[in-house]
């Protein structure tokens, strides 16, 4: 999830069947039990290196090599941001198998930081340099698991080249939690430069699903992300005469009861919204009434058309409030919206609907459950817009081991939300369902007519 989504709400989750007795072993896995071992250690690697967001250097050198050794046309360092001093590691890998569509199935590559205090023996030491001072690293998010995941599926595509005809575009994103590689790659011309997609699919892992379960949503799955800054001016003057002034502080404090009223008077209650005020600053003194105010929010909408309606009104409230407290006209606030937004990651029904009947007959039904949505965000969501507009889904893969969720539940423990500095996965279940899960997709797209 990108920052944008830092925090995760807990997720609800209806399961669909009760729990039927356990199911033989398919081809696929016997296949997977044959690598588990190897992907368990590609796990403990991936997460004792973790790279930050556009320096995912080793990071992406290590999926490339794998890619290659697979058999799959590889091309590295791909994309190109915004900013021209910054380099781009996405991984591109095709592998063509006769007719048919072409599926895309995309990883992050990057990692948060964060300092890790998990008790796991392969935790991240690493830690970086900053203008703020030396910050911890990790693979807070769970993009670790996603990488050895997608290393798995691309290795049993590739094992199974007799089961399924067309077209595999691996894609590994960099960037993902500071929003900009799935754009980077696209501006580079992703969708153009190797063959055109009929399906993107990707999974993220979820702090609050069991593992060994996948659970799947169509339609909006993930919110609409914007932030927006307000700088609300005044005039300032001595603390002791605030009759002289026009204090921002008292006008912006107001505009941020204000936003509140937009979310529970002005929303339509069945669509969540959220306008939350992450920062305000203002002042340097006691006895100073400062000229200006700044305040940094963050949006959470789920439509196109709702997101439009709450920023509307963000600045006409802002605009109002100041104009109640006798601000002139040219000294109304300035409303801004930041580049990093992104849009709602919206599942394609048809799409979803086939890969999640798909999954219940690999996983078994009480293995596959149906999400709620959530306010988090993610960058996968411009995939479905950019031309051919194709069909997206991305799906939750469990995480967490049953036994601490259980725990939660009876005993009232915390369970470490995604970007916690104490979030472990239970990496080998996960992994083995993540693999079965995304190569069952998969081949459920390309299966021979
Ligand atoms: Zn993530
Ligand atoms: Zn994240």
């Amino acid at each position: 999830m990108g920052n944008v989504g830092l925090k995760w709400m807990a997720a609800g989750f209806v399961a669909l069947a009760v729990a039927t007795p356990g199911r033989p072993q398919s081809d696929l896995d016997q296949k997977i039990d044959a690598h588990i071992q190897d992907w368990v250690g590609t796990y403990q690697h991936l997460h004792q290196f973790p790279e930050l967001s556009t320096q995912e250097i080793e990071t992406s050198a290590y999926v490339a090599a794998a890619l290659k050794r697979m058999g799959y046309q590889v091309t590295d360092h791909f994309g190109k941001y915004e900013d021209p001093n910054l380099t781009s590691y996405g991984v591109v890998a095709v592998m063509k198998n006769g007719p048919g569509p072409t599926a895309y199935v995309r990883t992050e590559l990057d990692a948060l930081p964060v300092k890790e205090n998990t008790r796991v023996t392969y935790a991240s030491q690493v830690t970086v340099k900053r203008a703020a001072g030396e910050v911890g690293v990790m693979h807070a998010c769970g993009h670790d698991l996603h990488m050895t995941v997608f290393l798995g599926t691309a290795k049993m595509l590739a094992e199974s080249t007799s089961q399924w005809s067309g077209t595999v575009v691996m894609i590994g994103q960099p960037a993902e939690e500071t929003v900009g590689g799935a754009e980077a790659m696209l501006r580079e011309g992703l969708f153009t430069k190797f063959p055109k997609p009929d399906y993107v699919l990707a999974l993220h892992d979820n702090s609050f699903l069991p593992a060994g379960k996948v659970a799947w949503k169509e339609g909006t799955i993930l919110a609409g992300a914007d932030s927006v800054d307000i700088t609300v001016r005044g005039y300032g003057g001595h603390g002791a005469a605030p009759h002289t002034t026009k204090d921002p502080i008292v006008i912006a404090s107001e505009i941020i009861v204000m936003l509140q009223t937009i979310v529970s008077r002005e929303m339509n209650p069945l669509q969540p919204t959220v306008i939350s005020v992450g920062s305000f600053h203002a002042g340097t003194k006691h006895n100073i009434i400062p000229d200006d105010a700044r305040l940094q929010l963050s949006v959470r909408t789920m439509t196109p058309e709702q997101r439009t309606k709450a920023l509307e009104a963000i600045k006409r409230v802002a605009n109002g409030v100041a104009s109640a407290a006798g601000v002139p006209a040219d000294l109304m606030p300035i409303v801004e919206l930041s580049k990093d937004k992104v849009p709602a990651t919206i599942n394609d029904s048809a799409l979803t609907k086939r890969v999640a009947a798909a999954l219940e007959k690999a996983l078994g039904t009480e293995n596959v459950l149906l999400a709620d949505p959530i306010m988090a965000s993610e960058d996968f969501s411009l995939f479905a817009l950019a031309d051919p507009k194709p069909p997206t889904m991305m799906f939750w893969l469990g995480a967490v081991d049953p036994q601490k969720i259980q725990d939660a539940k009876e005993k009232g423990t915390r369970l470490p939300s995604l970007h916690s500095s104490g979030f472990a996965p239970l990496a080998e279940p996960a992994i083995r369902t993540g693999v079965k899960a995304m190569t069952t997709a998969v081949e459920e797209l390309l299966k021979k007519q």
